[in-house]
């Protein structure tokens, strides 16, 4: 009996020792631990059809992984869309010990793929070190955060993908392949891979010395004023966020993370006067949600994210989309959302604009070109939501414009090829890894196999 066929049989007729047995050929391997009832992503807008298993070692992932006909790795369950499912089974990292592993001379972390930036985070700056960025909450795992191009922001800082050297993956044979950025060819089409050529089971990133950040935040910058010197606010430090639900004449918040000193902070930011107490990207909530600004120097580790590890991030109760452009056509885009806030406004909760560096990561959102990322969280109503979608795509499609992969978007394969120059190399690529399909869904079929 197949490996998907036992697990049905475990869900349904709650038969526990099926897997077990099954995992018994290797005398190291146990029966994973596995949930029996169905489960949702962080935001409960998408209710994975698969169960989820999760093992406790690499060799339990290779034979669940050899034997499967269907199966997909799901990390921390934060994107918004279908892209983790599988008609098969789900393998959830978050069993395995993190063994967090930094050469210090080589400057490189290796992680168990399931481990959270959090974990890593608060990790690394007990030893000293850094990871160049983090996306607005620290709650989601390594791979999974890769596997979708995951950023925050900052003209100089790429993608967090940008940082992976070395993985180590679980190809669709059940081969454990371990690839890297100096001796891999293609490796740059492995890094963001949506979870198409396998399950990653450890990650090695680039770090570098721990660093100090300090957080301003400014409010009601007239956007004529951010507009005409785009250019300049977001390259008044180290990283900058733009907060807005697109209606009036000005940009609610900008969040300017400054390091090592690299900005004068003064009363004024471009027409915006510096928040007197800590704020909230969202109106009427409270700060203590979010990490500390006014200022105070801080590690890295609890200043570039938005939110606070320990709490919840953002609304909680929301849905996001994100879509990116190139640099040169920013201003453009902005003005072309500005242009639907009629539409817009009432759906979103807080829009989120960030600039991101060029990479050469074939699916990366930032592949070829710098980006500015126009981000929504909306209202929790989704008919509404993807009733706009469309509307929002057509207006930024003369940009080239790029979704976020972990969140809702429209676009399909035939509307995605033509702005992703590596697109069909992807294809191939994961025609290579994974000959039988075993790693595709309905979303990938969708979004990327769809021709
Ligand atoms: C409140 C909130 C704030 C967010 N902020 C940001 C932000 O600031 N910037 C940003 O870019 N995004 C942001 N996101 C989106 C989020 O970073 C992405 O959706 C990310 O993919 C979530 O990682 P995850 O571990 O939850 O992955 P999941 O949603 O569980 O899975 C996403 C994809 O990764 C694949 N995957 C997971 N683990 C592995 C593995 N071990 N091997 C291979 N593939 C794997 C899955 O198969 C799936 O295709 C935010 C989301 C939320 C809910």
């Amino acid at each position: 009996m197949c490996v998907d066929a036992l697990i049905a049989r475990m869900s349904h007729a709650r038969e526990p020792l099926a897997l077990g047995m099954l995992l018994q050929t290797s005398n190291t391997v146990r029966r994973p631990r596995m949930n029996q009832t169905s489960e949702h992503n962080w935001a409960g807008n998408y209710r994975y059809t698969a169960p989820i298993v999760h093992p406790s070692n690499v060799e339990q992932v290779q034979l669940l992984v050899a034997g499967a006909t269907g199966v997909r790795a799901l990390g921390s369950r934060h994107s918004f869309n279908a892209i983790a499912d599988s008609a098969g089974t789900l393998v959830a990292l978050d069993g395995l010990d993190d063994n967090i592993v930094i050469d210090s001379a080589a400057l490189t972390v290796a992680v168990s793929a399931g481990t959270t930036y959090g974990t890593l985070a608060v990790e690394l700056q007990r030893r000293g070190f850094a990871l160049h960025n983090l996306a607005s909450l620290p709650h989601i795992s390594v791979a999974g955060a890769i596997a979708t191009g995951t950023h925050g922001s900052g003209d100089r800082n790429g993608s967090l993908a940008t940082a992976v050297s070395a993985l180590e993956i679980v190809t669709g044979s059940g081969e454990l392949l371990r690839v890297d950025r100096d001796s891999t060819p293609d490796f740059a089409g492995m890094v963001v891979a949506l979870g198409a050529l396998g399950i990653v089971t450890r990650v090695t990133l680039d770090i570098e010395p721990s660093f100090a950040v300090q957080q301003f935040v400014y409010e009601n910058l007239p956007w004529s004023a951010v507009l005409q010197n785009f250019d300049a606010v977001t390259g008044s430090a180290y990283s900058v966020s733009l907060f807005t639900n697109w209606h009036g004449d000005t940009v609610d918040q900008a969040w300017v993370k400054s390091r090592d000193g690299d900005f004068s902070a003064g009363a004024a930011f471009f027409g915006g006067s510096a928040a007197t107490a800590g704020r909230h990207p969202l109106p009427g909530i409270s700060a203590i949600n979010c990490t500390e600004q006014l200022g105070v120097a801080g590690a890295w580790s609890e200043r570039l994210a938005h939110f606070r590890l320990a709490l919840t991030p953002s609304n909680g109760d929301e849905l996001q989309s994100e879509y990116h452009v190139p640099r040169e056509h920013a201003v453009a885009a902005i003005e072309a959302m500005r242009a639907l806030s009629l539409r817009i406004t009432p759906l979103v909760l807080v829009s989120e604009i960030r600039s991101i560096a060029a990479d050469d990561l074939w699916l990366s959102s930032t592949y070829g070109r710098a980006g500015v990322a126009l981000h929504f969280t909306w209202k929790p109503e989704q008919a509404a939501v993807e009733a706009l979608l469309p509307v929002i795509e057509a207006a930024l499609a003369p940009f080239l414009v790029r979704p976020h992969w972990g969140k809702l978007f429209q676009a399909d394969a035939a509307a995605l090829a033509p702005v992703y120059p590596r697109f069909d190399d992807f294809r191939a690529l994961a025609d290579r890894f994974d000959p039988t399909g075993k790693f595709r869904n309905a979303f990938l079929e969708r979004t990327v196999f769809g021709r």
